[in-house]
């Protein structure tokens, strides 16, 4: 048995999937370059392909294959694009909460932490109605606060850590409560894959849409086999270009006429692991975060 730990997929589907689209948008330029981000108008074009072409086109697709699924993002674009936003939202999909303008909550004090995660709370309750289930940290920024906030202000899931293939529980050392996570990794991001901006400092050798595609591909079909999990971390102006949404959504359509496979959006696969766990039908690996209370490597480092 490849996972240690399997659990069951509701109505016996071979494995979960849910695409999260990341709709950063042009933030990423602003907190990389606060004095002049606003006059790199190239970039800011690239970037806002996202929220005004791809979004569109993606949520056309879902329509179409009758899928909701989650896209997280940061409040600033939230109030910037909300032609975007309501489009996912009337689709059905679900809208997660992913900082305030992609800042990172490291490099933050305790109250900064707390109070941006507090404005985008309240932005995503006005614009949807609902408090948000669900957060992701902006480049995988989980500070050792991060679990306590969430947990404090009645979040049900995070998705911003990597240590399992399936969905597991995370538990404070401060207060012993837990957190569904609901795991990723690099592997299913697709920076690494399509990204080449060198106003942000982030330059890869672009593949070709179906050589790049070809990760999530192998992937699926492990997660498939084995019983586990798909989650592409994914953002609109890069998979979202025409060639690149192209193939992908060629894959989802192939993928859904096998008939057993579960796309849902991330509260639902929270929901279940939760259902599961709490009926004692299965026990999720646990893991304690911070994963440690001091600095580990300080004889070296002579900090
Ligand atoms: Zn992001």
């Amino acid at each position: 048995m490849m996972i240690q730990n399997p659990i069951t997929w509701p109505n016996g589907a071979r494995c979960a999937c849910c695409i999260t689209f990341d709709m950063d948008a042009d933030s990423l330029i602003h907190v990389e370059h606060p004095r002049d981000g606003h006059r790199r108008v190239s970039a800011i074009s690239m970037l806002r392909y996202g929220p005004t072409v791809a979004v569109p086109r993606i949520v056309e697709t879902y329509k179409r294959l009758q899928l909701r699924q989650t896209f997280f993002v940061p409040a600033w674009c939230i109030e910037t694009y909300p032609a975007a936003v309501e489009a996912i939202l009337e689709s059905g999909s679900e809208l997660a909460h992913h900082s305030w303008i992609h800042e990172n909550p490291i490099e933050q004090t305790a109250e900064e932490e707390a109070h941006w995660l507090d404005r985008g709370i309240a932005v995503i309750e006005r614009v949807s109605g609902r408090k948000p289930r669900g957060w992701r940290a902006p480049l995988y920024n989980f500070s050792d606060r991060s679990l306590d906030f969430l947990i404090a202000r009645g979040f049900t899931y995070d998705a911003s850590l990597m240590g399992d293939d399936i969905p597991y529980l995370i538990e404070s050392r401060a207060t012993g409560k837990r957190l569904v996570e609901i795991p990723s990794h690099w592997g299913l991001d697709d920076w690494p894959q399509y990204v080449h901006a060198i106003d942000l400092d982030y330059v890869m050798p672009v593949r070709a849409p179906s050589q790049g595609f070809a990760v999530y591909v192998q992937e699926f079909e492990s997660a498939y086999r084995h019983g586990g999990l798909w989650v592409p971390v994914v953002h609109p102006f890069a998979s979202g270009r025409l060639s690149r949404w192209d193939v992908f959504a060629q894959f989802l359509e192939k993928v859904l006429a096998r008939g057993d496979v579960w796309f849902a959006p991330m509260e639902e696969i929270a929901a279940h692991v939760t259902a599961l766990t709490n009926s004692g039908a299965y026990s999720p690996h646990i893991e304690l975060i911070p994963q440690y209370d001091r600095p580990v490597g300080r004889v070296f480092g002579g900090g």
